[in-house]
């Protein structure tokens, strides 16, 4: 291993190191990575999130070895429609075809040439979307194609090993009935009411009968012999999987925790076949704010789309980032956290020494540190989302003339602004407005909203820092007897209709001492100085 390999510590550069000590990234040879989709349904948070994760384990491989890479997105499409998802159109369409590949049922959406097509365009667009460069495949087509024909020719000479490392996972009443070869009925279209009844090494060849029922969809009763070659046949999901690795040479591929399993099983079949299984990677999965898995059709949770309506991918991105061993839990509420973390590392970046770089983050969403923006400015997304409250507008341009009066160094980074409050005006206006609540203040608290009012509209007040203006505050509690926390939230709550707020110091400067005043004065219920 080289000094480089070693010097870098952020995750992508371990599992880099990793693709190296086992000996699955030898150079010349082109280093493949893989990601799978299971197209039954639309790509979702997990699927950006595991495709974003093998771009950056990918592009630090690259960087400390200089080899060469492919990133093989893989779509499940040969597999069977298992059950009608919901909020799928023409759902009684598609109770119709129940237990056939996906590649030939009709799209219920009606504009491609079938369901998986539909799945699969979208996916495609998905990751055009975002930049991530990969090479796109179906399985519906790479069996099609011939590509799986040496492997398959393999797994059918040594089934009985492939049973002897199945069979003991499988219930006992299921153990009779089992082979690795899912043949598509001639006659009825099913690959999930076919069974094998004989494995004819001679032939490159299975016997079948469609006489299985798939929860309620009968088999046909049709029986006949299918070629193992050129999509005669699938493979079963764990050899698939196995199968897909052999032959495409695969070196290093994620899933998620609940695939363990199936990994492992993998793992025994592509040994079999003379192989070896890639370095693998298991990541947590996310969970919504209750700590329930996330599930597009109970729409829990927070989908790319939502998010990205919010707050800019990078963004995203970075909240992926961070430690893929660890359950995220995605919710609406912590978007704007997750903005003002990623500001602050950008904030960070150009103190960063060169050499250490690498294992920031920013290096790694930003293509390898190649287009890391700069920003050097204090103004985030709490501060929009503090200024459109104390404001009470929606109107940009007043927004704009706030913040750049505040800082006047934002206006060198419009990229970064201009998304920041439009983005931040549809987040305050659909998740902070529907739950304000301004409450009055109790008769103890009055007369401090009355004192802070007095002591504002002073003399000098105007030219006080934030540090002083926030001690304003301290002071007049103190005066009254009361605890700083307490006056802090009685702030928020009368002033803000929110449970939590700003540093009021920088609040004060941010939206302008006369502001400030009007606000006591509006909810306060204070109209006249002292
Ligand atoms: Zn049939």
């Amino acid at each position: 291993m080289t000094n480089e390999q070693k010097r870098y510590k952020s995750w992508p550069f371990e599992e880099a190191a990793r693709i190296v000590r086992a000996g699955r990234g030898r150079l010349p040879e082109t280093a493949v990575f893989e990601t799978g989709f299971g197209p039954s349904g639309l790509p979702h948070i997990g699927t950006f999130a595991e495709v974003a994760r093998t771009t950056w384990v990918r592009r630090a491989y690259e960087h400390v070895t200089g080899g060469k890479t492919a990133l093989v997105a893989f779509s499940d499409d040969l597999d069977g429609l298992r059950k009608v998802p919901d909020n799928m159109p023409n759902a009684g369409m598609l109770r119709e075809h129940l237990g056939k590949p996906l590649s030939d049922i009709p799209d219920p959406y009606g504009c491609c040439a079938s369901y998986s097509g539909h799945m699969n365009g979208r996916l495609r667009e998905f990751l055009d979307a975002f930049g991530f460069e990969c090479c796109f495949r179906s399985s519906s087509e790479a069996y099609r194609r011939g590509d799986f024909n040496a492997g398959i020719k393999i797994l059918l000479d040594n089934v009985e090993k492939v049973l002897e490392v199945i069979l003991p996972t499988l219930q006992e009443e299921n153990r009779e009935r089992w082979s690795p070869f899912l043949p598509k009925c001639e006659r009825c279209g099913k690959v999930y009411t076919t069974r094998v009844t004989a494995h004819r090494k001679d032939a490159d060849a299975v016997d079948y009968r469609c006489d299985t029922p798939f929860g309620d969809v009968p088999g046909c009763g049709h029986t006949g012999t299918a070629s193992i070659y050129n999509g005669g046949v699938k493979m079963g999901w764990k050899v698939d999987w196995a199968l897909r690795w052999y032959c495409y040479g695969v070196s290093y591929e994620m899933y998620g925790k609940d695939l363990i399993p199936s990994a492992e099983l993998s793992s025994r079949i592509v040994a079999i076949m003379g192989g070896k299984e890639p370095c693998g990677f298991f990541y947590e999965l996310f969970l919504d704010e209750a700590g329930e898995k996330i599930s597009k059709s109970r729409g829990n949770g927070v989908s790319v789309e939502q998010w990205l309506a919010y707050a800019p991918v990078e963004s995203l991105a970075h909240f992926i980032y961070r430690d893929p061993r660890q359950a995220k839990k995605l919710y609406f509420e912590m978007i704007p956290r997750a903005m003002d973390e990623y500001l602050d590392q950008l904030r960070r970046y150009p103190e960063m020494e060169e050499g250490k770089r690498p294992d920031s983050p920013l290096w790694h969403i930003h293509r390898a540190g190649a287009s890391v923006p700069s920003y050097a400015s204090s103004v985030n997304f709490t501060m929009v989302n503090n200024l459109v409250a104390a404001l009470g507008t929606s109107d940009r341009d007043l927004l704009l003339g706030f913040l750049r009066r505040y800082d006047p160094a934002v206006e060198r980074f419009p990229e970064i602004l201009g998304p920041l409050v439009d983005k931040g005006l549809r987040y305050y206006n659909d998740h902070i407005l529907p739950n304000k609540r301004h409450r009055a203040p109790s008769d103890a608290e009055r007369p401090l909203f009355l004192a802070l009012r007095s002591k504002l509209s002073g003399p000098g007040v105007d030219g006080l820092d934030e540090k002083a203006l926030q001690s304003l505050v301290f002071d007049v509690a103190r005066e009254h007897g009361i605890e700083p926390p307490e006056f802090f939230a009685a702030i928020y709550q009368v002033l803000l209709g929110q449970e939590r707020g700003p540093r009021f110091g920088s609040f004060a400067r941010l939206v302008g001492i006369e502001r400030v005043i009007a606000l006591i004065d509006e909810h306060a219920g204070v109209s006249s100085s002292p």
